[in-house]
């Protein structure tokens, strides 16, 4: 437990709701393993709030805080500047101060990136297909753009959405699948991205794909789920059971809280202290498996 101080220097996230977030675990035992003063706490900040919020956390000279839903887009207006990331993506995860005020950025792009970039594949001869067409989607394409990826298949089940996200990168290849169609191309596919709230529990059964539909992929395959609760989803475990690399989305979250605390200390992260805070974090509030 960090012993807070005179000096003790404020960094915390802002949602709506905020109660479920595991960013306080996480970032509070790197601030303690680093042996900085230093508290990361939660703020549940309405919408209607949301400007006074951010005046009020610039006034306490609060150091740094994360984004998240609903404020993610909404944000971007109140900022001094965003970087050409979060431009891109249209979404701010973090947030950080400099002498014009607060300076909005996305480090969910390297959160998603970071486990893909240990694969070391030929990312130009890879095709990929990401389920949903929300914020972290965004994220997910302009990551895969950064990879130098051949080809990006984007499904979703609302026609006119789903053709307004594609058509919002028009310097990327990205093709629009009806949701129906979302297995027409999977034997060319060699990275799946979920981004959709399917398989979240308390939905636990429920997976954007089935077996039939991971059986078409090739033994090469990625499948890639930003949901960490349940871990693994039931996408994961069919694609485990087909034998394919599977990743979770706590690998993301600990990567883009890491790079957002590199931001507001200028110092390499402890990712490994990070990991396991945030395992046992989730571990405390999963619930129990019956058989
Ligand atoms: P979002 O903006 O609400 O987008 C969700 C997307 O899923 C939308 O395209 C939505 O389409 C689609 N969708 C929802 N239910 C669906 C269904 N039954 N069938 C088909 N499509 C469906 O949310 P987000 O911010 O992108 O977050 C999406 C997921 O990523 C969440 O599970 C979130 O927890 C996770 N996430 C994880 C991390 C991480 O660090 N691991 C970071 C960010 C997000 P409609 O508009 O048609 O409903």
């Amino acid at each position: 437990m960090v012993a807070i101080s005179g000096n003790t220097q404020l960094l915390g996230v802002i949602g709506d709701p905020i109660s479920h977030t595991l960013s306080p675990a996480m970032h509070n035992a790197a601030l303690e393993y680093l042996g900085l003063d230093y508290v990361y706490v939660p703020f549940a900040v309405k919408a209607s709030d949301l400007e006074v919020a951010i005046a009020g956390l610039a006034a306490l000279r609060v150091v740094g805080f994360n984004v998240t839903i609903p404020h993610k887009e909404t944000i971007v207006p109140h900022l001094a500047a965003i970087s050409d990331l979060a431009q891109q993506v249209g979404a701010v995860n973090t947030v950080y101060r400099s002498d014009q005020g607060w300076v909005g950025t996305n480090t969910d792009v390297h959160g998603f990136l970071a486990p893909l970039r240990s694969l070391l594949w030929n990312w130009s001869d890879t095709a990929v297909l990401v389920l949903g067409y929300g914020g972290a989607a965004r994220a997910v394409v302009a990551a895969c753009h950064d990879l130098g990826c051949a080809q990006l298949y984007v499904s979703g089940r609302q026609p006119e959405r789903l053709a307004a996200f594609a058509a919002s990168w028009p310097s990327l290849s990205v093709e629009a699948l009806p949701w129906e169609a979302r297995t027409a191309c999977l034997g060319d596919i060699r990275l799946v991205v979920n981004t959709t709230p399917i398989g979240m529990s308390p939905h636990r059964e429920a997976t954007p794909l089935a077996a039939e539909d991971l059986a078409q992929l090739p033994a090469t395959a990625v499948v890639y789920d930003l949901i960490y609760k349940p871990r693994p989803t039931l996408l994961l475990q069919l694609a485990m059971a087909r034998q394919l690399h599977t990743i979770d989305g706590l690998t993301m979250l600990l990567h883009q809280g890491a790079a957002a605390l590199e931001h507001w200390l200028g110092q390499p992260a402890p990712t490994a202290v990070m990991a396991t805070a945030l395992e046992a974090a989730l571990a405390e509030r999963s619930p129990p498996v019956h058989p």
